[in-house]
């Protein structure tokens, strides 16, 4: 069993680090938040009072963290100066692919190791340690990432070099965001048009204009299985999490000059949602925002 620094204990990295924990690990634990840090004293983590403190002879490093400055200032002010070089460094956070690259390249100019784990999975799957993991780094630093990630995950798999995780993770929700919106798009014109969206549903979801949107998280409530629309889109995914990774998928398009006119106008939409409310609801609430007169009584509007 490992000593492991778990840096970022939020809504994810709580759940993650518990998991570790009840693994057998000896994690040590440290966020900016006491209430975070006493809740992954109850799961098992040894909380510390320091970034150094919780970084002091680790073998492994993990961070989850919300955004890329968050990374490069934890790694250059803690990590690089206070863990051993011999950890495998491992960054689970979803941020910007130029920052999980520099950040990558300057762990390893000084001796580390390090990879960037981002995952596909809410706070259930965090919880549950049934995370996706999509790993951008070396060979030699996915293997030794990987018995670890497979603590907390049910699938982990290497995208490829550094930076290669988030890609992997920026294009899939990017897909994500574009077929939901279409989905929400679909279902309101079906339903204007007079189908039945039961009827409707049965048939898409056999025909050339099924995805994961429609089949497995339909934006309708009482159609297809059980989704956050069955619970006034609350928890699931939230529109706030779709709009960050949008906009860095964005970010990202445009660094390379790739075309994305359906990325650009997701992200568009999703503003747009979230700038009216729709900031903390599921991701597939849009369809309230594409049909006001959705089925949802006002009260529960985003
Ligand atoms: P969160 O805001 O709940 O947790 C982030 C934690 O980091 C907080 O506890 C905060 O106090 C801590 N933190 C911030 N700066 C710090 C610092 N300098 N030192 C130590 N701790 C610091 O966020 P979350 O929902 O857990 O998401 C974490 C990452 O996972 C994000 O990058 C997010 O995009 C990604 N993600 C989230 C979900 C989800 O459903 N919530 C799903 C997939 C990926």
């Amino acid at each position: 069993m490992a000593r492991i620094a778990f840096i970022g204990l939020g809504n994810m990295g709580g759940g993650m680090a518990a998991n570790l924990a009840q693994a057998g690990h000896d994690v040590r634990a440290f966020d900016l938040s006491g209430d975070a840090l006493d809740r992954a004293k109850t799961k098992g983590c040894t909380p510390a009072a320091s970034p150094a403190e919780a970084l002091a002879e680790a073998e492994a490093v993990v961070t989850m963290l919300p955004a890329g400055r968050h990374v490069a200032e934890v790694y250059r002010a803690s990590v690089f100066a206070a863990a051993p070089k011999s950890a495998i460094l491992i960054d689970c956070s979803t941020i910007d692919v130029a920052t999980a690259k520099t950040v990558a390249a300057e762990a390893g100019a000084i001796g580390f190791t390090m990879v960037d784990a981002p995952v596909s999975g809410g706070i259930a799957a965090a919880d549950g340690g049934t995370l996706t993991f999509m790993v951008g780094g070396s060979g030699e630093g996915f293997s030794r990432a990987q018995p670890i990630l497979d603590v907390m995950g049910k699938a982990v798999i290497h995208a490829g070099e550094a930076g290669a995780g988030q890609a992997a993770k920026i294009c899939n929700n990017m897909l994500l965001g574009a077929t939901m919106a279409a989905t929400c798009e679909a279902f309101v014109l079906a339903q204007k048009l007079g189908l039945d969206l039961q009827t409707f549903y049965d048939i898409s979801s056999k025909a050339s204009g099924q995805s994961w949107s429609m089949t497995s998280y339909c934006p309708v409530p009482g159609v297809g299985p059980e989704t956050p629309a069955d619970r006034n889109y609350e928890g699931g995914f939230a529109t706030a999490l779709m709009l960050k990774d949008l906009k860095l998928a964005m970010a990202a398009a445009k660094e390379c000059g790739a075309y994305t006119p359906m990325g650009g106008e997701a992200e568009e939409l999703y503003q747009r949602f979230a700038d009216r409310g729709g900031a903390g609801k599921d991701f597939s609430a849009l369809i309230k925002m594409i049909d006001d007169s959705w089925v949802v009584p006002p009260s529960a509007d985003a």
